[in-house]
C-alpha cells in the first residue's frame, strides 16, 4: 500500500480518475520508472505508447474503501508515485472543476456540482 493517501478533497471526488477512454492517462518513461514494480499491475502499452490501465470505468490505480463518515473514499494506491499528468492537475482548477461538473453523476461521487469546498483545497 501507498503510504502516502491523496488529499481529503480528492478522496471524496475521485473524478479525474475516472473515464472510458482507454487511453485516458498517457505515461512518460519516467513515469513508468517512478511507479517502479507497480508499474506492471496497473499500466500497460498500447501499441508503443504506455498508459494507466482502465477498468471499469476508472484508472486501475483507483480503489473505492468505505470512508470515515460511510461514504466512498476514492483512493489513488499509487499516489506518491502518480503520473505526471495526475500532479499537473491541480485541485479548484478549471480542468478540475469542469471535470466534476461532466462526470461527478456518472462516478456517484460526493461532488455531484462544482462544490466550493473542493476550489482552491
Ligand atoms: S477532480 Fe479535482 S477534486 Fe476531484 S479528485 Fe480530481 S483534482 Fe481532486
Ligand atoms: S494514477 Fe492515481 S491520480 Fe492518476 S488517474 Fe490513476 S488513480 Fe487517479
Amino acid at each position: 500500500m501507498n503510504p502516502v493517501p491523496p488529499p481529503a478533497g480528492c478522496l471524496a471526488c475521485g473524478v479525474c480518475c475516472h473515464s472510458l477512454l482507454p487511453t485516458f492517462v498517457r505515461l512518460t518513461g519516467e513515469d513508468w520508472s517512478r511507479l517502479g514494480p507497480a508499474a506492471e499491475r496497473v499500466a500497460h502499452f498500447i501499441g508503443h505508447r504506455a498508459y494507466m490501465r482502465m477498468q471499469a470505468g476508472h484508472c486501475a490505480a483507483l480503489e473505492r474503501r468505505p470512508g470515515p463518515d460511510g461514504a466512498v473514499d476514492y483512493f489513488c494506491t499509487v499516489y506518491a508515485d502518480r503520473p505526471q499528468i495526475c500532479r499537473d492537475l491541480a485541485r479548484g482548477s478549471p480542468e478540475c472543476l469542469g471535470g466534476q461538473l461532466a462526470e461527478a453523476g456518472r462516478v456517484g461521487c460526493r461532488a455531484g456540482s462544482p462544490n466550493p469546498a473542493f476550489v482552491g483545497l
